[in-house]
């Protein structure tokens, strides 16, 4: 039990197994290979545990429902506010459904984050609230735009940029698409020589 303990909660600078591949490939794709009914079962648990008086807060003045949670979702497309890392993972558990190490792939499980947090007096209201990583949810000081550590995965999308603080503000915008962790969109067909013409 200890041991389990122990496993379910690295603290940052632990080694971690190296991840498994990613679940989803985008959000699109996460959108395709999940059913709606699916989507909303995990929004109704984070409404729930959201709406719950805590050991050292009171319950909340706003309750949540499950479709203010996927808008929390469907505005982020799935990316934590903090790394950036697509975050529409669940935590894995095992056969008999208990909990396991999820430090590989915290950057990939999703959570629901009160900006300002409910022991300090935050509330549900939807201005304070975010999705974001495990990861980033649980340690702070791990908040950092486009890690790779931590399953942290950022394929491109285009037309939308994660709304991470800082360096991904001024990531190169070009019409083929932008640069995400030094990954850069294929050019647009006009940058590429057209050979076929002459
Ligand atoms: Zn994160």
């Amino acid at each position: 039990m200890g041991e389990l303990a122990a496993s379910k909660w690295q603290m940052p600078g632990t080694p971690v197994p190296e991840p498994p591949p990613p679940t989803f490939a985008s959000w699109m794709d996460y959108l395709q290979r999940t059913t709606r009914s699916e989507r909303m079962v995990r929004c109704y648990a984070a409404a729930k545990k959201a709406n719950r008086k805590r050991l050292l807060s009171g319950a909340p003045n706003n309750r949540l429902s499950g479709a203010d949670v996927w808008n929390v979702i469907e505005a982020a497309r799935g990316r934590c506010a903090h790394c950036g890392s697509l975050a529409v993972e669940s935590r894995p558990s095992s056969l008999t459904g208990a909990p396991i190490a999820w430090a590989q792939v915290g950057r990939r499980i999703g959570s629901l984050e009160h900006v300002h947090w409910r022991f300090g007096g935050g509330d549900n209201d939807l201005s304070n609230l975010a999705w974001a990583c495990l990861w980033c949810n649980t340690w702070p000081s791990e908040r950092r735009p486009h890690a790779l550590d931590h399953g942290g995965f950022y394929p491109s999308e285009r037309g939308f940029l994660p709304d991470v603080n800082m360096a991904v503000r001024t990531a190169d915008h070009g019409d083929a698409g932008f640069t995400v962790m030094g990954w850069t969109a294929p050019r647009a067909a006009s940058n590429v020589p057209r050979w076929s013409l002459s």
